[in-house]
């Protein structure tokens, strides 16, 4: 499935819908670089890429996933939906991504330390707090940022904590980043079921990833009264229709175990999870999960992308048809960068911010950032999604930024 082509027919269709010209389109249609490179380490080789796809609001700014699927396709895609994101969520940033087809869970930690590193001494030129700031993505954690910013100063000869974010607190981190992504994903949930749900009791939710992201939304969730009756990861998941418990689950998960090996809940599939009767089914896991293939088979009304690009565009249309309503991913997991910008912000000036500050600012820019869109959405009568509302505005703004740049002419 070729991720490129999806995101290129939604960009036609929101030029169709705002009258955007092919000029003002073509700054969003490629990105501005590709960096590649194989990691060679102990005989082995790893392709890696590092993709700037805009800088026009700013350095670029993303992840950095491992896993043994990525591949340029998928990194471009992501660098993009960086690019729309970082708009969007109104942050100084253009958008990039990097990865490395590679697999951390079958590695020793010497070996996952030397890809690290090795990731930084080819990409080290094109990265910094002013060029391109990397975070952790799938399979990415702090220690592996704290090796790469190490990497990087050892090459560069001075300090910049900004060159990346996600960093452990005592190489300049913050501690809100760990379960940011999640928290924002919440904050969001907790709008889209004012608006949709008001008064409705024990909402069922599915989730799908139990890692960084998936794991808090469920804690999160069940610590508000949502009834969280499924969740999963890469190796199947778990399912009881009264409830699971979570603070167990989690602990359980924590202690090494996959959840589907929960002792009270039925086991069941990633397929079959996503096709259950819950009302709100949050996506946390990787992107092209809900395709032409399944999207018909979708019983939950409400779907929350926390994941990157897990609904195909086939996928979107069927969803649509049948009058679901999808909070997209470039609102829905912005809670990550949004905290990587105050890290970043934090590290640049050398001020220690306040986190309960920090917290309500998060709070404040993902509701905002909802409402922009949700009005957009009621004043366009409802007639296109929320994903095309979110895009909208987010598009607008980096073609506005390369005009005012004088890079777009006429
Ligand atoms: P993670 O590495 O912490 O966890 C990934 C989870 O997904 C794990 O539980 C894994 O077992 C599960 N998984 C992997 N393959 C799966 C499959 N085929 N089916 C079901 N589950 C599967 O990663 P994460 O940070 O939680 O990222 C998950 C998604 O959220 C990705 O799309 C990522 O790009 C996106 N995201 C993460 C952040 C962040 O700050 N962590 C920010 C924005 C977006």
């Amino acid at each position: 499935m070729n991720i490129t082509e999806d995101n290129n027919k939604r960009l036609k269709d929101i030029q169709k819908i705002e009258g955007i010209s092919d000029k003002d389109m073509a700054v969003l249609l490629k990105p501005v670089r590709i960096n590649r490179s194989t990691l060679s380490i102990k005989g082995k080789k790893y392709p890696a890429w590092r993709i700037l796809y805009n800088e026009a609001l700013g350095p670029g700014k993303g992840g950095i996933r491992f896993h043994p699927g990525v591949n340029e396709d998928e990194v471009k895609s992501l660098a993009f939906w960086m690019t729309l994101k970082n708009s969007l969520a109104d942050i100084p940033y253009g958008g990039a991504k990097g990865g490395v087809a590679f697999n951390p869970k079958v590695a020793s930690k010497a070996e996952l330390e030397e890809v690290s590193r090795k990731f930084i001494d080819v990409f080290y030129k094109v990265l910094g707090q002013d060029k391109d700031i990397p975070a952790p993505d799938v399979y990415t954690d702090g220690q592996i940022m704290s090796w790469m910013l190490d990497e990087f100063e050892k090459k560069t000869g001075r300090h910049e904590p900004g060159m990346i974010t996600g960093k452990p607190v005592e190489l300049g981190g913050i501690a809100l980043r760990g379960d940011a992504t999640a928290q924002g994903g919440y904050l969001v949930t907790k709008k889209m079921a004012a608006a949709f749900l008001a008064g409705k009791k024990n909402v069922k939710v599915a989730v799908q990833g139990f890692g960084n992201a998936g794991l808090f939304m469920a804690q999160k969730l069940h610590k508000d009264g949502f009834k969280v009756v499924a969740v999963s990861d890469s190796k199947g998941g778990i399912y009881q229709v009264t409830g699971l418990n979570i603070p167990s689950l989690i602990a359980f998960k924590k202690a090494g175990h996959p959840v589907g090996d929960f002792s009270s809940g039925k086991q069941i599939t990633n397929a079959e999870l996503l096709e259950l009767s819950v009302d709100i089914l949050v996506l946390a896991a990787l992107e092209n999960q809900i395709t032409k293939q399944n999207a018909e088979n979708i019983k939950a009304n409400y779907l929350i992308e926390l994941a990157n690009g897990p609904i195909t565009y086939d996928a979107d249309r069927i969803l649509a048809k049948n009058k679901k309503i999808v909070v997209p991913d470039i609102l829905a997991n912005s809670g990550g960068v949004i905290v990587s910008y105050f890290e970043w912000a934090q590290n640049r000036t050398g001020q220690i911010l306040d986190e309960d500050y920090l917290r309500k600012l998060l709070e404040k820019k993902m509701k905002d950032n909802w409402q922009r869109m949700y009005d957009l959405w009621k004043e366009k009568k409802e007639k296109v999604t929320l994903r095309q509302a979110a895009y909208i505005l987010a598009v607008t703004k980096v073609i506005v930024a390369e005009k005012l740049r004088g890079r777009i002419k006429g």
